[in-house]
């Protein structure tokens, strides 16, 4: 059987995408690709041709199947998203359980990710975190997460969009407190590579004033509390009384 190789690529600057990155998506009978338009402007930059076959969340559970049957058959195959590691708040996930429980040797090239990069810049705690992703859209269910979250030790690591950014801040800064330890990483790799770290009052006025500060792409990373149970107590209560508020 052939090997599913998971490539990461870059999020931003084209430099970062790996030698050994190279080497396998030439290699590979064909790449499984989020946007293949988007992917086919990235091999064409390092003037590489490929087979391109389109796996999006959409697809993603019908397709699997034949992807794993092509493996089975011999063919080694690589996985990619339009940026950064496949499966981080990226379609492959059900690809990669497939493929496992079929046998199939599924091995990674590491590289970007948009997380990790913002971690390694904070300056916030490191030694353990969580990743949460997207928050949701609504603004409601967008509250109700972040209150979940608000006794959390851990730094917390967000991922969010340009048109929810300065929401987003707001509704942390009501509920985490404003005076919270975060950071904002914006457009990593990128022209406008903006690492900002601050409380969250202050960094929500920062965004709120400058419009230039709400292009781009956004890793929003918020320190935990401090782990003592007069902190979780205090922060519980405040949380509380800010969601009696709120809630109807
Ligand atoms: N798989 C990707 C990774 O490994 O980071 C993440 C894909 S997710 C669909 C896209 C989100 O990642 C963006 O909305 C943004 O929050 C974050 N992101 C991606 N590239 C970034 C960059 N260059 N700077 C800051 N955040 C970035």
């Amino acid at each position: 059987a052939g090997t599913l190789h998971v490539v990461a690529t870059p999020i931003g600057n084209l430099n970062d995408l790996s030698p050994r990155a190279l080497e396998t998506l030439r290699g590979v009978a064909a790449i499984c690709a989020e946007d293949t338009r988007h992917t086919r402007q990235l091999l064409s930059h390092f003037g590489i041709e490929q087979s391109l076959v389109a796996l999006h969340e959409h697809n993603e559970s019908g397709i699997a199947e034949r992807i794993v049957a092509r493996l089975q058959a011999g063919e080694s195959l690589a996985l990619v998203s339009d940026a950064g590691t496949p499966l981080v708040s990226d379609p492959g996930f059900r690809l990669v359980a497939a493929a496992r429980a079929a046998g199939i040797r599924v091995s990674p090239v590491p590289g970007p990710c948009a997380l990790v990069a913002a971690l390694s810049v904070a300056g916030l705690p490191s030694d353990r975190f969580a990743f949460e992703g997207f928050l949701p859209a609504k603004a409601g269910a967008r509250r109700e997460r972040l209150s979940q979250l608000a006794g959390e030790t851990r730094t917390l690591i967000f991922y969010e969009s340009s048109h929810r950014i300065e929401e987003t801040l707001g509704d942390a800064a009501a509920i985490f407190g404003a005076d919270r330890p975060a950071a904002i990483a914006r457009e990593l790799t990128k022209l406008f590579e903006t690492v900002l770290s601050d409380g969250l009052g202050a960094l929500h006025a920062r965004v709120a004033a400058d419009p230039d500060q709400r292009k781009g792409e956004f890793v929003l990373l918020v320190q935990g509390v401090a782990d003592d149970i007069e902190a979780k107590t205090a922060e519980g209560r405040r949380v509380y009384a800010l969601l009696n508020a709120h809630l109807p």
